[in-house]
């Protein structure tokens, strides 16, 4: 398989091509269709096998082809939703939606705690469209009234495992309680335990499973 048959949109394939790929990963070729079809998906994936530029990538498809919705705070609302269980985790990402968005004029932020919140919160206000959080922190701002997470159309929790292991569950799940039921929902791990299961079977809808 290749990038041109995933059918992701020109501006995409040109930065996969500048990374200087050849090839989608075997979770790339079975998550990007799932996701560009609307699927939710329940993917099992170590890291290190591109499974951030599997849903980074159609991620960035879906939203450069649709137009926003307004937020409460008069900015675009927050469009899609990345929980990662550490700050190192969300940093890489959003420089993944960064490097496979730059020819997109999308724009995304990463928020973690143990940094000054101003900086983040500034952000925020200038309207995010692809947001990439710790639980933590996301639930700090969103209780301060900083984040409006009623427009988010599609959630990644990714590495649930660890999140969980983190002990983020509680986190996780107010979370998810803030956003809206009308949302496609990708749940990436590394393992699967009964906690895991659990969490994705009140998510997901009708998912479609990976594992690699
Ligand atoms: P990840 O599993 O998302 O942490 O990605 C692991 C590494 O694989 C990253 O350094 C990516 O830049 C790289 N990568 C992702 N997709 C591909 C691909 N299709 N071909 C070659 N390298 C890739």
């Amino acid at each position: 398989m290749t990038f041109e048959e995933l059918k992701l949109a020109p501006a995409i394939l040109q930065a996969v091509q500048e990374q200087g790929y050849q090839n989608p990963t075997p979770i790339q070729s079975q998550a990007i269709p799932a996701v560009l079809a609307g699927h939710d998906l329940l993917a099992g994936a170590q890291t290190g096998t591109g499974k951030t530029a599997a849903f980074t990538l159609p991620i960035l498809h879906r939203l450069a082809g649709t137009a926003a919705a307004t937020s409460k705070f008069g900015s675009r609302g927050v469009r899609a939703l990345v929980l990662t269980p550490t700050r190192e985790l969300a940093a890489q990402v959003e420089e993944s939606v960064r490097t496979y968005g730059k020819h997109l004029a999308l724009k995304s932020t990463v928020i973690f705690g143990g940094v000054g919140m101003n900086p983040q919160i500034e952000r925020i206000k200038r309207g995010v469209d692809i947001l990439v959080a710790t639980p933590g922190r996301l639930l700090d701002l969103q209780q301060q009234g900083f984040m409006d997470l009623s427009t988010v159309e599609i959630l990644v929790l990714d590495e649930a495992d660890r999140m969980l292991d983190m002990g983020f569950i509680h986190d996780v799940k107010k979370v998810l309680a803030l956003l809206p039921a009308s949302k496609q929902s990708l749940l990436f791990s590394a393992t699967f335990s009964d906690e895991i299961r659990e969490l994705a079977g009140g998510l997901l809808k009708n998912p479609q499973s990976i594992q690699v």
